[in-house]
């Protein structure tokens, strides 16, 4: 169903082919145009969120992201754009949407959001000050403060490094995570992670033509921040997740266990509900359905596996 997709927002939606190619160019999408005032583009806000760091949180998914792994469970995240997304499952081909429309709303997107009689249309993407976003979380500061905290994932925040260093400053008093895939500059990797309190970093491949195969970029910048990370002093967790025959693989996994030695890592088990989603934004998932071999934990000096 993808001519719902076909020229809406000038975006060609496989693959890296997003119009975003780097590690230092997100800080076009950080300043607001009159204010000169940072601005982040938030995909999700999450309440009660159990898997994002300590306790109980409010986690905030920042859009956009350097890296395009085949496995990605947040296929909306990938773009630091604001995108179209269609619950494609439901679509009756009516192609009332694709008329064009004036609407202040619809006219980037050269078609109508609104005229969908199943309500299938949603932009998402949606652009806040620090102020407006640190306001909308601390609503719920004394439920945090004791449940856990708050977390900034993605997509990946350091794209943002400048709101987000600022969302973090205005949240000072809650426990204060961020989860990273670390490809970014060591400058901006440093300015994010000395805002928090806790860092849950992902390691995906060891081997940096394989990580370039399956996630889009080379793992040094990547390598040389967990470095920046361990000699911060900073709380922190490793995370890899366990594609079947991609990251799984005894090999990959012992040397991962040789580059992160003792820090504290969990292992994510995989399973393929992310494809789902990629249809809604006019993407293909590629993944086979499989499931993980056997993981033998004991190659790691402090994991668990999470399933
Ligand atoms: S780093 Fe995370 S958000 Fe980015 S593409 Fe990979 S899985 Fe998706
Ligand atoms: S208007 Fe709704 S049902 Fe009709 S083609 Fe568009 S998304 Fe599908």
């Amino acid at each position: 169903m993808n001519d719902i997709f076909d020229t809406a927002d000038g975006i060609e939606k496989s693959g890296r082919a997003d119009g975003f190619d780097g590690i230092d160019k997100s800080d076009k999408f950080d300043k607001g145009e009159d204010t000169h005032e940072p601005r982040g583009i938030v995909f999700d806000i999450k309440e009660f969120a159990v898997h994002d760091g300590p306790g109980v949180r409010t986690t905030v998914f920042m859009k956009g992201c350097p890296l395009s792994c085949r496995w990605c469970h947040n296929p909306e995240g990938l773009s630091p754009r604001p995108e179209l997304m269609v619950k494609t499952a439901r679509c009756r081909h009516c192609g009332l949407c694709t008329r064009p429309c004036e609407h202040e709303d619809c006219k980037p997107y050269g078609r109508c959001l609104h005229i969908c009689p199943e309500g299938l249309i949603s932009v998402v993407g949606k652009s806040w000050t620090p102020d407006e976003l640190a306001a909308r979380i601390l609503r719920d500061y004394d439920f945090l403060k004791s449940s856990g905290g708050v977390t900034i994932s993605g997509g990946e925040p350091t794209m943002q490094s400048e709101f987000v260093s600022e969302l973090l400053r205005r949240l000072h008093g809650l426990h204060r995570a961020v989860e990273t895939c670390g490809y970014c500059s060591g400058e901006r990797f440093t300015s994010v992670i000395n805002e928090c309190d806790y860092v849950i970093m992902d390691i995906k491949l060891a081997d940096p033509e394989a990580h370039k195969v399956w996630c889009g970029v080379d793992n040094a910048p990547i390598l040389e921040n967990f470095e920046r990370l361990r000699s911060s002093g900073r709380e922190y967790l490793v995370r890899v997740p366990l594609i079947p025959d991609v990251t799984d693989t005894r090999e990959n996994l012992a040397a991962i266990s040789e580059i992160v030695g003792d820090s504290r890592v969990e292992l994510l088990g995989y399973n393929n509900m992310a494809g789902a989603k990629y249809a809604g934004v006019g993407r293909v998932y590629t993944l086979p359905d499989k499931k993980n071999r056997e993981i033998d934990l004991a190659l790691f000096k402090h994991a668990v596996l999470s399933r």
